[in-house]
């Protein structure tokens, strides 16, 4: 498969003019996604995954953006993590991927003043990455608002429910939109993370 047969539009491919073809998780995932699926990915990191849910997410936002579904700019995609440090990869990724579509990004995770977070909440965004403690902080104080979020994505689910986030994940994924389009990319499918993904994803899930 070619990055032309994908049919994205070239200004999205932008970021990935350096790569020959969409990686394998990227050729499966991108039409699903695109047609609006919940999907479950078993994926190793360097398998090109970021991308694989991060166009899409990107793709979500212009069109949602064009069709003025959402008023002002509240975000639209959110992607959860268990980790700082593979927050701000995947935010690193994100706001790259975003520049030559208008798309922003933001990372929020804790150990770290909520000052400059808040104020870039305040300036409008579209997709919020970040660990799911600080999320939640941001949002019982009332300067985040998930309530326009209809994507959204947990990444290395099995690993953010060891570290014990379950209850954090639960009450934010409560905050956003009803109808909404999930992903979930886990290593392992221990009994919690199928228990989540029943409980908030579509009953047929595609699996890549
Ligand atoms: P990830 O699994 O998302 O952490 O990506 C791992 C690495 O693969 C990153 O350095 C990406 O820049 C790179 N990458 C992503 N997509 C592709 C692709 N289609 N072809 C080659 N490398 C890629």
């Amino acid at each position: 498969k070619t990055f032309a047969a994908s049919g994205l539009p070239e200004k999205v491919l932008e970021c990935c003019k350096s790569f020959e073809k969409p990686s394998p998780i990227q050729s499966r995932a991108w039409p699903f996604l695109l047609d609006g699926r919940d999907l479950i990915g078993i994926a190793a990191t360097g398998s090109g995954k970021t991308l694989a849910f991060g166009i899409p997410a990107i793709m979500h936002v212009m069109s949602k953006r064009k069709s003025k579904v959402s008023k002002g700019r509240n975000p639209l995609c959110l992607v959860l993590s268990p980790t700082r440090e593979l927050a701000q990869q995947i935010s690193d990724v994100m706001c790259d991927a975003g520049r030559s579509c208008g798309v922003e990004s933001i990372c929020l995770y804790g150990g770290t003043s909520k000052g400059p977070q808040i104020s870039s909440l305040k300036s409008g965004i579209d997709i919020v990455i970040g660990t799911p403690g600080r999320i939640k902080d941001l949002i019982e104080m009332g300067v985040c608002s998930l309530k326009e979020v209809s994507f959204v994505v947990l990444d290395e689910a099995d690993r953010m429910l060891d570290m014990g986030f379950e209850q954090a994940v639960r009450s934010i994924l409560g905050q956003t939109c009803s109808v909404r389009q999930m992903v979930m990319f886990s290593a392992t499918w221990p009994l919690p993370v199928h228990n989540l993904a029943q409980e908030f994803m579509d009953p047929n899930p595609v699996k890549v």
